[in-house]
């Protein structure tokens, strides 16, 4: 395990999580077990990015509900926001990927057409629908449906099918990920790239070295789990078995108070090396 030595005073900690099923509760998305604890981390200086395959729309809102800073990645690693609050002279907005108009042109311009039929464009369904589908009350399905650089869709097809579909899509330089609900497709990026980029973004701007720690749940979590100094896994139905780089913190609970259990649980280990400094 590669364990960064750096003077490690709280404000240097950013802490990236995921949101659904990892900080929300999946099935109600309640969050309120973690407020106390996100308080505690804003007040010692810890930066608390959601990092997500929401839209800027719904992270706004949840970073109000949540009283952190409007600082996070939205649409599964497609675009960066607030880094101007943590350093001036950065952008409010860096955009990892090119725009929804274009990824969708590639698309149906390039994917087999056999295999695009079986795709259930959600944007496309009526809202009656998008609501079964997304889990979500009516009043919120507008916010989730206005993305700016990812197509969330349906595959009606069986798994093979969905493996050529994903290896077909990758080829033509688009990207499909399981965000938990639904496949989505989008540019080439990644929450793992977006939280590189932010990192290194900041880290050039203050000449400060950060130490990361990231909570998912999802397999689009894994390759910001895989990149980060300290990776925590929120339990959410049967444990897979997953190694990445460093050692992962896994919670016994489920969201919220598996987030509670695994950011806790982290912030001691890290505690507990600056005190053996
Ligand atoms: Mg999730």
């Amino acid at each position: 395990m590669s364990v960064k030595r750096v003077n490690m005073s709280f404000n240097n900690i950013l802490l990236f999580t995921d949101l659904d099923g990892t900080l929300l509760n999946k099935k109600t998305f309640e969050f309120r077990a973690a407020l106390n604890l996100i308080k505690n981390c804003i007040s010692k200086g810890i930066n608390i990015i959601p990092n997500s395959s929401k839209t800027d729309l719904e992270l706004d809102e949840i970073c109000e509900n949540l009283d952190i800073p409007k600082v996070y990645i939205s649409e599964n690693g497609s675009c960066i926001h607030g880094l101007n609050y943590l350093s001036k002279k950065l952008n409010e907005k860096i955009c990892l990927s090119r725009n929804k108009e274009t990824i969708f042109k590639n698309f149906s311009d390039n994917i087999n057409f056999k295999l695009q039929k079986k795709c259930l464009i959600l944007e496309n369904e009526t809202l009656q629908n998008q609501i079964e589908v997304l889990g979500l009350p009516k009043n919120k399905i507008s916010k989730a449906m206005n993305r700016k650089f990812s197509m969330p869709f349906i595959f009606s097809g069986n798994k093979e099918e969905e493996v050529e579909l994903k290896n077909n899509v990758k080829k033509h330089g688009l990207n499909i990920q399981f965000g938990g609900r639904v496949l989505s497709l989008g540019d080439r990026v990644s929450k793992g790239n977006a939280m590189m980029r932010f990192i290194s973004l900041l880290s050039n701007e203050t000449k400060k070295n950060y130490v990361s720690i990231c909570v998912g749940d999802n397999e689009n979590d894994f390759d910001m789990l895989d990149k980060c100094d300290y990776p925590c896994l929120v339990k959410n139905g049967p444990l897979k078995k997953i190694n990445f780089k460093n050692q992962c913190v896994v919670s016994k609970k489920e969201a919220p108070d598996g987030w509670v259990e695994v950011v806790n649980k982290t912030l001691n280990i890290i505690k507990k090396l600056e005190v053996n400094e």
